[in-house]
């Protein structure tokens, strides 16, 4: 198994490089050179297994021999145990052909888990294999950060700096940050915004001395490994639901497109997936893109759902590949129009090509507050409000009453209480594990806006 750019030009890449490579150097993002494939009776087969066994399953094609079989288990295993349930992904039912699957049953109670918990394990297998270090950098508008401080902390090879803007993140998520006190980990609050923060990030990768010196990388969405570790609990479902034998439809709460991408890859790996219906917040670039054909950047405005707050989903890339018929220069054409001129209309083939399977659906704060308070009257469920786009989503655009429509819930409520008591009048408590999260020290340096400054503080910390 081997990994393509879809720009066309960068090197094609085992899985290990893809890993810590994260971004091609044309610019593109990685994808498998073909899809690995499993037949009816190979997914027949997989209903009963443990997560843990099937995560196995789904993923060692990916690792093309890079990594054997019992270590990858083992690093599998170390994953599935940091979560706090022991189904990892378990399946709740809403309604008849109504589920939804829980996937905020990590450490810092958000899907993003489910990736991270395993990169920061491979990032250190890898490295600790080929006596590398590295410095991961990053920007958090909240969930993110936390996650990957999470994936990160105490691993031998890596040190961690994830910058959040100074007042600007909610105190449970500042909190998740700052009360890891790993001596790897250095979390800065910077004097600005979330824009500030990326653009810091941005100079200190453009830096290419520095680069190299501190040995940069990131674990942002674009990450490969992130999104195989996300196909799991798509087979998950499936297999629950009687794949391959009934079909079954996805909702998905979209901000980058990483999660629904993983869910498309599900399917081309062979799952008897129908459709899914992306769900986006008042930011509704991708909804409208699928009822137009035209993707048109608009300004990000705010929302109860601030982890899908974007302007552009740099995942779509992958799916654009595709769509083109896995023409690099094709993407690069149009990843260019988009970023020159705001907007790229697609080839009306592809966009066509597109609708088969995608439906988008936009949820406004109004309409969000309501689900969340329909499904606490109908069913006791307590939904944040990211999941609450993905089961409203799903509801309005199931077309088909005889495949079951999953909905993913990508938070914990908890980690979003003010909005979920304001719908239901329930304040949402932390699970056990965070219950004393506000009595815990916490440690962050504060620093100005100033590239130069954070430049010598990153070197400062990774010397000490
Ligand atoms: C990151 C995030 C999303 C968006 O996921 P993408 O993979 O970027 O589409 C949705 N919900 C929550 C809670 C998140 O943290």
């Amino acid at each position: 198994m081997r990994y393509v750019s879809t720009r066309g030009h960068a090197p094609v890449l085992a899985f290990d490089d893809v890993l810590l490579t994260g971004l091609a150097r044309d610019g593109g993002l990685y994808v498998p050179e073909t899809w690995p494939h499993f037949e009816p009776d190979a997914i027949r087969a997989m209903a009963g297994l443990s997560y843990e066994d099937l995560a196995v399953k789904v993923m060692l094609p990916f690792l093309g021999g890079t990594i054997p079989e019992d270590e990858f288990a083992e690093l599998v295993s170390e994953t599935c145990g940091a979560f706090g349930h022991e189904a990892v992904a378990p399946l709740r039912q809403l309604g008849r052909g109504d589920w939804l699957m829980e996937l905020f049953h990590g450490p810092t109670l958000a899907f993003k888990d489910h990736a991270l918990q395993l990169l920061g394990r491979l990032f250190d297998h890898v490295l600790c294999q080929r006596g590398e270090r590295v410095t991961i950098v990053g920007a958090t508008s909240g969930d993110t950060g936390s996650a990957a401080i999470e994936a990160c902390r105490d691993r031998a090879s890596i040190d961690i700096v994830i910058l959040h803007p100074k007042g600007r993140v909610s105190d449970v998520q500042r909190r998740q940050m700052t009360t890891v006190l790993s001596p790897n980990v250095h979390n800065v609050a910077i004097e600005g915004t979330f824009d500030d923060c990326q653009d810091l990030v941005k100079a200190l990768f453009a830096d290419l001395a520095f680069r190299d010196e501190m040995r940069l990388s990131a674990v942002n969405s674009i990450n490969w490994a992130r999104i195989m570790a996300q196909i799991v609990y798509y087979f998950a479902a499936a297999t629950a639901l009687g794949a391959p034998d009934r079909k079954l439809s996805f909702a998905v709460p979209t901000g980058n497109f990483g999660n629904v991408y993983a869910g498309y890859a599900a399917r081309a790996m062979g799952l008897p997936i129908e459709r899914f219906v992306v769900g986006s917040n008042s930011n509704d670039i991708l909804t409208r893109f699928f009822e137009s054909g035209a993707m048109t950047m608009g300004g990000v405005v705010p929302t109860l759902s601030p982890s899908m707050d974007i302007q552009v989903s740099s995942n779509f890339e992958r799916l654009l590949f595709d769509l083109v018929g896995r023409d690099g220069a094709k993407v690069e054409a149009l990843m260019a129009e988009f970023r020159g001129t705001g907007a790229m209309r697609l080839p009306e083939g592809a966009w066509r090509r597109s609708r088969e399977l995608f439906d988008g659906f936009r949820v406004d704060d109004e309409a969000t507050r309501l689900i969340i308070r329909t499904l606490h009257e109908e069913t006791g469920e307590l939904l944040d409000p990211h999941s609450a786009i993905g089961v409203a989503a799903g509801r309005a655009m199931n077309r088909d009453p005889m495949a079951p429509m999953v909905a993913l819930a990508t938070a914990h409520p908890a980690k979003f209480p003010a909005a979920v008591e304001a719908a239901t009048g329930v304040r949402p408590g932390l699970p056990r594990h965070l219950a004393d999260l506000f009595e815990r020290p916490e440690r962050c340096d504060a620093l100005p806006n100033d590239a130069a400054v954070l430049a010598d503080y990153v070197r400062a910390k990774v010397a000490g």
